[in-house]
């Protein structure tokens, strides 16, 4: 036995060496366990090859024999769905292509099993360490051709194509030498010990160096890179990490995939039947849940949400979402159903609706306050504009509100009058009954006077007991007539004060000023001076009134209020 048959053993023990060493040191994903079956059939060829040549036993020979070539031909579909994977279109395609790429090898493999009419190997020299290959054989090398040039082509396509990711790109380099260098050795070793067997000795070992080499090619790819499964990667780090609960259902409604922000709240493990209802009677609910159930239960291809009120410490508020996950001819394969916390947008809107009350109370008791507040604002107002004893205005008043009326007046040519009265004798009142009393007649006679003139006529208290009367829009023959009614009315006026209710009769003399007409220089330049001017004409005649007897008229004469 040749020294050569070692080599076989060798090259299988690194390769297994290679297998640990990976299996150790990547993170393991589904694409990643791809590979290693890839690698494993790699591995199966040395193995095979190293135990035919030990052994002498023909039917353990034919066995390893079988073997190796299954796991050649296996080899072939590898090589393909490793490029898919590496070029990262293994997402868009659908199960059934994926069984569609691996039946002809599976068909190579099952011809060598059987061998049937032994097509592929028979024995020499009644053994199989010298054998003699049939058509199957060259079959089973064809279709193993074509997964290598398929490969190479999707290889190269992706070198080309404009669309692949740069780093991609790299991976797909460092593949293709593998794969050139693995059919390097392959095709060495078909044409030396298989096609030119006859002519020269025996090779052992070209096909499973080539194996080694290129695994090492595709170790080399993954370590360096770690771009294998990148996606699948990101996508369990993304569910992992994000806020949201997730779970994932298959069409039976068993759990295929939690991730952890729900398992920090719910008891789940996977393969486990999820039941909706029951999960939702162990809940409290805020909305319709037989309307979500209805959804949910005759599959809708939308999506539908309920609030959902789960107490664990605290009361936390989550949206639950449940969407169908379809495939490709729209029919639903399963479930995905997300929980979003939104405890905080409700304890805010709680919190938000509580200060809003308390807001609406303060705004009513504001409310009131400002209220009050008027009323006292126009007390004092009140205040401001009139007399306190008499209530009648004050004589700021009534300055103010004759400079705006005789204004308005010139502007407009209306008349109007001042009538300026005086109580007669009221020294001797107050002498006789006091000043408390003088208050109080005062008083009653202002509102005597009140009573008996119009609405929109203006009664200021002037001075002691002196009233101003101002008299919008009211000529001197109408003024006569209200100075006359005004003093009948005072002098009528008996007036009952102090215990014995002893009535007191008083009397008013009265000066009238009337501008009855306005000539072009009445509107003065001095306003103030004009005023003055009537002011004193008037009490010009409150004076003779007094002088002439008191308990009367007298006018003013009118060319002197100029
Ligand atoms: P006549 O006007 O008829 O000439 O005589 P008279 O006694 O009324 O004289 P005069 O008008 O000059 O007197 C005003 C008096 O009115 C002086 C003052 O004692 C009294 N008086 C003025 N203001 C008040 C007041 O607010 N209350 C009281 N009780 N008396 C006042
Ligand atoms: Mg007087
Ligand atoms: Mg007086």
């Amino acid at each position: 036995m040749s020294l050569f048959v070692w080599y076989d053993l060798f090259l299988f023990l690194l390769l297994f060496a290679l297998f640990a060493y990976m299996f150790a040191t990547v993170r393991i994903t589904n694409l990643r366990k791809a590979y290693f079956l890839f690698h494993f059939f790699m591995m199966l060829w040395p193995l095979c090859q190293f135990i035919t040549d030990m052994t002498k036993d023909p039917q353990l020979q034919k066995l390893n024999v079988t073997l190796s070539f299954v796991s050649l031909s296996m080899l072939g579909s590898g090589w393909l769905m490793l490029t898919i994977f590496l070029t990262g279109y293994s997402g868009g395609l659908a199960k059934r292509t994926w069984i569609l790429l691996v039946m002809p090898a599976v068909i190579a493999a099952v011809g060598v099993i059987i061998n049937p009419f032994q097509l592929f190997v028979r024995p020499l020299e009644g053994g199989y360490i010298h054998r003699a290959y049939g058509p199957w054989f060259w079959v089973m090398i064809v279709i193993l051709l074509g997964y290598f040039f398929a490969s190479l082509t999707f290889l190269f396509w992706a070198v080309k194509n404009p669309k692949t990711l740069l780093t991609i790109k790299k991976q797909v380099k460092i593949t293709l030498w593998g794969i050139f260098v693995l059919a390097t050795f392959a095709c060495s070793d078909l044409v030396l010990n298989v096609v030119l067997r006859k002519w020269l000795p025996i090779i052992p070992g070209l096909t499973s160096v080539g194996i080694f080499i290129s695994a090492l090619f595709f170790a080399y790819v993954i370590k360096k890179y770690n771009m294998f499964d990148l996606v699948s990667i990101a996508h369990e780090d993304v569910i992992n990490t994000i806020p949201y609960g997730i779970l994932v259902l298959d069409e039976n409604g068993s759990i295929i995939e939690v991730n952890k922000a729900l398992r920090w709240f719910m008891d789940l493990s996977l393969g486990d039947y999820f039941d909706m209802e029951k999960f939702l009677r162990s809940v409290r609910v805020d909305g319709s849940t037989s309307e979500f159930l209805d959804h949910y239960r005759h599959r809708r291809s939308t999506f539908s949400e309920l609030e959902i009120i789960i107490e664990r410490d605290e009361l936390r508020h989550f949206i639950l979402q449940a969407s169908p996950i379809v495939d490709a001819n729209r029919s639903q394969i399963g479930r995905i159903l997300t929980f979003q916390d939104v405890s905080q947008e409700r304890y805010l809107v709680q919190e938000m609706n509580r200060q809003n009350v308390i807001l609406q109370k303060r705004n009513r008791s504001l409310d009131s306050i400002r209220n009050e507040l008027y009323v006292a604002n126009q007390k004092l107002k009140e205040m401001a504009l009139k007399d306190s004893l008499t209530d009648c205005y004050n004589r700021h008043y009534l300055t103010e509100h004759l400079t705006h009326e005789v204004t308005a007046n010139m502007r407009t040519g209306t008349p109007f009058s001042l009538i300026l009265f005086d109580i007669d004798f009221f020294k001797t009142i107050n002498d006789r009954y006091g000043h408390v009393i003088g208050d109080e007649v005062l008083y009653r006679t202002a509102q005597a006077v009140k009573q008996s003139i119009r609405n929109s006529d203006i009664l200021a208290r002037y001075g002691g007991e002196e009233f101003m009367l101002y008299l919008p829009d009211t000529d001197r023959r109408l003024a006569e007539e209200l100075a006359e009614e005004v003093r009948l009315m005072v002098e009528s006026n008996h007036i009952r004060v102090g215990q014995e209710n002893e009535p007191v009769a008083i009397t008013i003399s009265m000066g009238i000023l009337s501008i009855d007409e306005f000539r072009a220089e009445s509107a003065a330049d001095d306003l103030e001076d004009y005023l003055m001017g009537l002011l004193a004409q008037v009490d010009k005649a409150l004076y003779q009134a007094k002088e002439k007897g008191r308990n009367r008229i007298e006018f003013a004469d009118f060319q002197q209020a100029y």
